[in-house]
């Protein structure tokens, strides 16, 4: 606390971002990183944007990578909007389409899950956004049905974190034609893809044409192995796109700079690629699964890039810390019911197979 801080400051509890050890030799496997490398054309695509030009200003409107995000997605570049990583546009987002408690009417809370990014409520807090948190089923589902109440507007991770469970692309949908229902309450359904690349058919940015209160947003940190490049996306109709825009441009028009917009049009251009490294994510994924079934181990089924896993015998802080003497960084989130589980990022097939020894021998301690 400090006297100079004014009261919106003073009631923030800012999100904790995962350990970045700086110390080598540990299996990172805390922040969902992808174990494999950014595809060698967005290196040399950075590398020739390394030059004189960056002494310009970035294009504000980042028109290349939103078109070509809009090729990829089968939507307009006017439906696409480009920010400094996902947590940025998400930012962006509360602060566009959910209202204040200060706003005009009384506002109505904005809906998430109560076990789910927690980066959520960090920007609710931030934009003075009341939120009501609703509950995962006992198999730590989101229950769609729960969703279909009159409210501010409704945020869906889809997969979960860090759970790693979906919903349908059709209860989505239901989602969309619920909000969208009641004209002047209709509000926006964000649906945030972070994970979408490694789970079955789960993307519904094209969808958007349907439905203009479908906001996806989109990360290259995860699925295109540009955590360090800080670049994200959202899909809307025109109206979202304009709204997002806004309030950049009441903040920071250049969020995007040169180097970001380079590397990140080439990932884009390299489908191939990143469909190959992520297939290689997903067949470990269900592999470490399996084997970590059969030592005994509770694993929730997973759609993302990480597992969530319980020991049946010990605390999570008492598997957290042996992982931790064993060189291995793993997640753990303090909260109610999940306090006992774990979340593991998928390695590289070595990182797992020295995770899965380590596994096995804590089950000797
Ligand atoms: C990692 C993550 C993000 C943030 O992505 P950045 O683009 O790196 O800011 C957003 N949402 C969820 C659910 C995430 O797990």
């Amino acid at each position: 606390m400090s006297i100079y801080w004014n009261h919106r400051v003073k009631n923030l509890s800012p999100y904790i971002p995962g350990e970045q050890p700086r110390q080598g030799g540990l299996i990172k496997l805390n922040t969902n990183e992808n174990p494999y490398p950014p595809s060698p054309k967005v290196i040399e695509a950075i590398q020739k944007a390394a030059g004189d030009e960056l002494r310009r200003y970035p294009d504000p409107a980042c028109t290349e990578l939103r078109s070509v995000i809009a090729r990829r997605y089968a939507v307009m570049p006017e439906q696409v909007f480009a920010g400094n990583g996902s947590d940025e546009v998400l930012a962006f987002a509360f602060g566009a389409f959910f209202e204040s408690a200060a706003g005009k009417q009384k506002a109505l809370p904005v809906l998430f899950p109560d076990i789910t990014y927690s980066f959520y409520p960090v920007y609710a807090q931030l934009w003075d956004i009341p939120f009501t948190p609703l509950p995962l089923a006992a198999d730590f589902s989101i229950t769609c049905t729960d969703y279909k109440q009159r409210s501010g507007g409704v945020v869906i991770p889809n997969p979960n974190a860090p759970t790693g469970q979906a919903l349908s692309p059709s209860a989505l949908v239901s989602l969309f034609r619920f909000h969208a229902q009641d004209g002047e309450g209709s509000s926006v359904v964000l649906v945030d893809e972070a994970y979408a690349a490694f789970g079955k058919d789960l993307e519904v940015a094209p969808l958007i044409h349907e439905h203009p209160n479908l906001l996806t947003v989109h990360t290259l940190s995860k699925a295109a192995s540009l955590a360090g490049l800080r670049v994200g996306f959202a899909i809307g109709n025109q109206e979202l796109i304009e709204g997002l825009c806004r309030v950049r441009d009441s903040f920071n028009s250049y969020t995007v700079d040169r180097l970001a917009q380079a590397g990140a049009v080439a990932a884009l251009l390299d489908a191939p690629y990143y469909e190959e490294v992520n297939q290689k994510v997903i067949a470990t994924r269900d592999r470490v699964s399996s084997s970590l079934r059969a030592l005994g181990y509770e694993v929730i089924p997973s759609q993302g890039n990480f597992i969530c896993i319980r020991s049946l015998q010990k605390s999570g802080p008492q598997f957290l810390s042996f992982l931790r003497e064993q060189g291995i960084l793993v997640r753990h989130f303090p909260k109610p019911r999940i306090a006992d589980f774990l979340r593991v990022s998928i390695g590289t097939d070595a990182e797992m197979d020295r995770f899965l020894e380590a596994c096995e021998r804590f089950r000797a301690v």
